[in-house]
């Protein structure tokens, strides 16, 4: 009840209690009057109360609300981070053992199951389009007594040499792994004979350099040598067709006195 109000109250109540007023036809209806209008003051009251509480509640429900959103949603943030870097490492793993599974451990090249892999893929291209590869073995010359006279730790140095000595006579689009041991293997795609001949002229100039290349890790100049067997795909034959010619070919180079190169066309 807002002061006005309140003096009204009090001015009829002084009215209503005055004895000159007693029995006055309208007095006990003023005296009602009175009594329902408190009435329905303190009931306003009473409403207005309510309704203040139940907007403190509503407010202050709404403020959890909101934080408990913001905090769902900085846990929701920090979830998709550590997933995002979860998902990261298990494609760095899943890459790693993809590239672990196609390379050779001690040279970094390219392993024997991903060279097959991919002379079947090139033998496949080759026929479809008409085109001829060639295909290189190369094996190390006496490469047994370099391990008995240099030890097995220098004689792994020499593979690793022998590989590197590959890679750069080769050109960018030719492929070359370790097909085991001492042995690699060679595969120009699209390639003619006349071209493979001279890739293959490079790769035993590269690998006669080694020698002297080779000395500080074996300790004195020791003359290093490697035999080659070359051929050329034909068409419609299989892979492995081709590549026991190349080893026909290699057999042929060591036969005929190690340190060349023999080509079956
Ligand atoms: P050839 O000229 O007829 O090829 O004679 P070679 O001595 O090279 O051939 P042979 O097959 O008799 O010996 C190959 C040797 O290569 C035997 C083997 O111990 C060695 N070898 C194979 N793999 C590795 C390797 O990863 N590291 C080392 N250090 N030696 C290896
Ligand atoms: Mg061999
Ligand atoms: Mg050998």
């Amino acid at each position: 009840m807002n002061l006005p109000e309140q003096d009204l109250v009090r001015h009829v109540q002084s009215l209503l209690d005055d004895p000159v007023h007693q029995g006055h036809p309208l007095h006990d209806a003023l005296q009602c009057l009175l009594a329902y209008s408190r009435e329905q003051n303190e009931r306003l009251a009473r409403l207005v109360r309510i309704s203040d509480g139940y907007h403190s509640i509503s407010h202050s429900r709404q403020e959890t609300l909101t934080q408990q959103y913001d905090k769902q949603l900085r846990r929701l943030e920090k979830l998709t981070r550590i997933s995002d870097r979860y998902q990261n490492s298990l494609r760095e793993l899943s890459d790693a053992l993809r590239d672990s599974a196609a390379r050779d451990a001690l040279t970094g090249l390219n392993n024997r199951r991903f060279l097959t892999q991919r002379l079947q893929e090139e033998t496949r291209l080759s026929h479809r389009k008409g085109h001829s590869y060639a295909l290189g073995i190369l094996d190390i010359d006496h490469f047994k007594r370099i391990n008995d006279q240099f030890g097995h730790v220098a004689g792994d140095k020499v593979i690793v040499g022998i590989g590197q000595a590959i890679q750069t006579a080769l050109r960018e689009y030719d492929i070359c792994g370790r097909w085991g041991g001492e042995e690699f293997l060679i595969l120009l795609p699209e390639t003619d004979a006349e071209a493979a001949r001279s890739v293959a002229e490079r790769v035993r100039l590269r690998i006669a350099e080694l020698g002297p290349a080779l000395a500080p890790v074996l300790g004195q100049p020791h003359p290093i040598s490697a035999s080659l067997g070359w051929t050329q795909y034909r068409s419609g034959e299989d892979f492995s067709e081709t590549l026991t010619r190349a080893d026909n070919a290699l057999l042929a180079a060591k036969s005929a006195g190690r340190d060349r190169t023999v080509f079956i066309a």
